[in-house]
């Protein structure tokens, strides 16, 4: 049967250059980083130099760059460490967060009392600027945490502007950048970010491991404790390898990043048409001109009855894409990103999400409509 991988915003394919450097360091430097001896030092050496990669990568400082297990450790951390270390006591934030700050930011509100505001989301996935002004407009110490590029529809959020507006009112700013890290270019010496979440495995990259940049001078405390890796920020022995592997699939992200994004750009382009032609009264979640270029919400003209089965039937066929809704106990329930700006009548349609790599072609697009056009 034939195999098509469609859900790189799920995770990706590790490049092959990444896996030898992991096999490497694997192999050449098991040493414990914190031991002093020069199994120790050779260890602690891969981990400084992926540090300075990394940081050199998105033009900040290495010393801002902290290793974490995955973005929503990340996530975590500077949310609470902001509210228990900074005095943050209002976060603004939207309802088309992923759960790593979504569900982190409510237990924060009960627990610490934090006041949660959320701007408002127009009609097309977007955050409203205004809306954000007004509620930065009353002035209180205040955390703003919004991401990059959102996972499921894949709306831009303008990074310049919203720190530029929480400079301007005194917040602090936390972007989500788990889905464009590697996939565009950042340059947080232009952009007054405060804080800043990355995942390797979203850019071909390991499973485990990510980081959060901390603008210097901000003096967040852990959330793990019992050592001092990290400059003590995060205890617990670094994932040698791991680090090795995401700096290096940072570092090969970034080189090819034109001729990769050109590539995909053209298959989400060659896609829409595909599907125009094929499902005439097809719509997209978010306007597909200006959703990001690896990923697209697809609402399918089809029976809402055939919601819990398109995945299966689409997997059945060797099409791997992600559906925007979760099936709970029976009843299918919509993602609470759509929920948070499609219309009811939309919400009923069966919607998949589409996202692409480089390793990606437009055979596996014309498969993807075979396989719809059975259904
Ligand atoms: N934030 C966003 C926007 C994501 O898409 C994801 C993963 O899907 C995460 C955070 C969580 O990242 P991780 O899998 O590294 O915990």
């Amino acid at each position: 049967m034939k195999h098509v991988y469609l859900d790189n915003a799920s995770t990706t394919q590790l490049r092959k250059e990444v896996i030898n450097e992991m096999t490497k360091v694997m192999n050449e430097n098991f040493g414990n980083p914190s031991s002093t001896h020069h199994f120790g030092r050779d260890a602690k050496n891969v981990i400084e130099l992926s540090r300075k990669s990394i940081a050199k990568n998105i033009n900040c400082n290495a010393q801002e760059i902290i290793f974490t297990s995955c973005g929503t450790e990340a996530n975590n951390f500077i949310i609470l460490s902001s509210i228990r270390d900074l005095g943050v006591k209002r976060i603004i934030t939207s309802k088309i967060e992923h759960h790593a700050v979504l569900h982190t930011v409510e237990v924060f509100e009960k627990q610490f009392g934090t006041k949660i505001d959320y701007v408002n989301i127009l009609d097309d996935g977007t955050i409203d600027y205004n809306d954000l002004e007004t509620l930065l407009s009353q002035e209180q110490n205040t955390l703003v945490s919004l991401m990059h590029v959102n996972n499921e529809i894949g709306t831009v959020l303008n990074l310049e502007k919203v720190a530029q507006l929480c400079k301007n009112y005194n917040a602090y700013f936390h972007t989500d950048t788990v889905q464009s890290i590697g996939k565009t270019r950042i340059d947080l010496s232009q952009i007054p970010i405060d804080f800043l979440v990355a995942s390797a495995h979203k850019f071909h990259g390991p499973k485990g491991v990510g980081f959060a940049f901390i603008r210097k001078n901000i003096a967040l405390k852990p959330i793990l404790l019992g050592g001092e890796q990290e400059k003590g920020l995060r205890a617990g022995t670094e994932s040698v390898h791991n680090i090795a592997g995401m700096a290096k699939a940072l570092e090969l992200s970034l080189e090819n990043l034109e001729t990769e994004k050109n590539n995909i750009s053209e298959l989400k382009k060659y896609l829409v048409e595909q599907l125009q032609l094929n499902f005439p009264e097809v719509h997209f979640a978010g306007n597909p001109d200006e959703t990001f270029y690896n990923v697209i919400n697809v609402i399918l003209p089809f029976d809402t009855n055939k919601i819990s089965m398109l995945l299966f039937q689409l997997d059945m066929n060797g099409v791997a894409v992600s559906r925007g809704s979760a099936c709970q106990s029976g009843s299918v329930k919509p993602s609470h990103v759509l929920e948070a700006f499609l219309s009811h009548e939309e919400l009923n349609k069966p919607n998949i999400r589409v996202s692409f790599s480089h390793y990606n072609s437009t055979e596996d697009i014309d498969y993807l409509i075979e396989v719809l056009k059975k259904i």
